[in-house]
């Protein structure tokens, strides 16, 4: 009796002692709704055998890089330092954007900490198949295992890429790992949210989840890993009919715009704010402007200092261009866009989960991408950073009790 005791305790202590995995997916655009148009049996699926939120709250401004950002740090933009996907520090000149890659892996910009740093400090290893903020050139703010961003990279390329990271020895498997898709932004700018395009794309991203799901019972880790499909934000229509020409408004004034379509920063020289501010305030037509200090709280964005003095804001649908920026728009074609309120329903993306920490069949409201980091420290029985903005409370009910 006092043997099979013993022996019990040694096998609840190696049980334990067995660290959950969680593999986190990001659909890029994929607006809460595309799940409710019956074309993602997959999803669906995942649905009844986990949870789902009607939609996942982004926070502002409702961009690639802030968002990803915001979601493995668990801060808004303000805080993590990721304010757009590109901006200019005002002091120094120097620029952050997106397409730079030497911009990208400079540790200096980032203020936040990434899951995937807090994780490997308390002993989880972790990788990364592309997220914003991976590449960084500092070790100790990196994930173990990473790939850099290629935009072409195949998808069943980047699905081998996670799998083989989970068929490493126990050892050296990483146990948190992200994994990131273009498609769904990439086709509803291009051709809008309510294409048939778009239609095409979401079905194609469900038959790709079911791979990774195969592909995971495959390896006989079905029942081990939980997946978390998110969404960075979502995407709502636009249209060249609907701009506003920022600077035909501010013809002749002296300051730099920064950003077009759906918020423009305006750095202004000295002694000039309050004018370029009242131009724009005269002429408000489907936008709102703002001086950074003054900028709504709701918003979390009026903290860090390379906001620029004035913020602009477009109602949904509208594009702040300039000349310029128009006749790209034209060339271009763009018929989808995202970037504006958090709190408006075509900016929101989906949140799925499902797997052995999570409940089943279980349907919940939105929820916020800034409280994904606590959830992701909770999973793994971890600390998380004391300074985030997210909130455990607000999203813990998901997982098992
Ligand atoms: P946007 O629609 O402008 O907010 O950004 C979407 C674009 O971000 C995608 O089409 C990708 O090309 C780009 N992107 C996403 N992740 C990364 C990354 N890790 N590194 C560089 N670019 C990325
Ligand atoms: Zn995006
Ligand atoms: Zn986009």
């Amino acid at each position: 009796m006092k043997k099979v005791f013993v022996l019990l305790l040694v096998l609840f202590s190696i049980v334990s002692a067995q660290q959950p995995y969680v593999l986190l997916i990001s659909f890029d655009g994929f607006r809460w709704d595309y799940l409710d148009r019956g074309i993602t049996p997959v999803m669906k699926d995942m649905e009844q055998n986990g949870v789902r939120a009607i939609s996942l709250r982004a926070s502002y401004p409702t961009k690639t890089f802030p968002n990803h950002l915001s979601i493995i740090t668990g801060m808004y933009p303000q805080n993590h330092g990721i304010i757009t996907n590109g901006f200019t520090d005002p002091f120094s000149g120097e620029y952050y954007r997106l397409g730079d890659t030497v911009s990208v892996r400079d540790a200096k910009w980032y203020l936040g900490e990434a899951f995937w740093t807090t994780a490997k400090r308390q002993g989880v290893k972790t990788a990364s198949y592309f997220w914003p903020g991976s590449e960084l050139n500092t070790p100790s703010r990196s994930p173990n295992y990473r790939e850099h961003y290629e935009h072409k990279r195949p998808y069943a390329k980047r699905v081998e890429g996670i799998l083989n990271w989970l068929k490493k020895p126990y050892e050296e498997r990483p146990h948190f790992i992200t994994l990131y898709f273009d498609a769904t932004d990439t086709y509803g700018h291009k051709y809008g949210p309510n294409s048939n395009e778009i239609n095409t794309c979401v079905a194609s991203l469900d038959t790709l989840l079911g791979t990774i799901r195969t592909g995971l019972a495959d390896a006989g880790m079905k029942d081990s890993v939980n997946i978390i499909v998110v969404a960075d934000h979502g995407m709502t229509e636009v249209s060249t009919e609907k701009v506003v020409m920022i600077d035909e408004i501010l013809a002749d004034m002296e300051c730099k715009l920064e950003g077009s379509g759906p918020l423009m920063l305006i750095n202004t020289e000295d002694g000039k704010r309050e004018e370029i501010y009242n131009k724009l305030l005269n002429r408000k037509e489907h936008y709102r402007v703002y001086k950074k200090e003054s900028l709504p709280e709701y918003y979390h964005f009026n903290k860090h200092p390379f906001i620029g003095d004035i913020v602009v804001v477009a109602d949904i649908g509208w594009s702040l261009t300039t000349k310029n920026g128009f006749n790209k728009m034209k060339k271009y074609g763009s018929k989808g866009n995202h970037g504006y309120e958090k709190d408006h329903m075509d900016m929101h993306g989906i949140f799925l989960a499902e797997g052995p920490s999570f409940k089943k069949n279980y349907l919940t409201g939105t929820v916020w991408n800034i409280d994904i980091y606590p959830l992701l420290c909770k999973i793994f029985n971890i600390y998380p950073r004391n300074n985030i903005d997210g909130k455990l409370e607000r999203i813990e009910f998901v997982l098992k009790d």
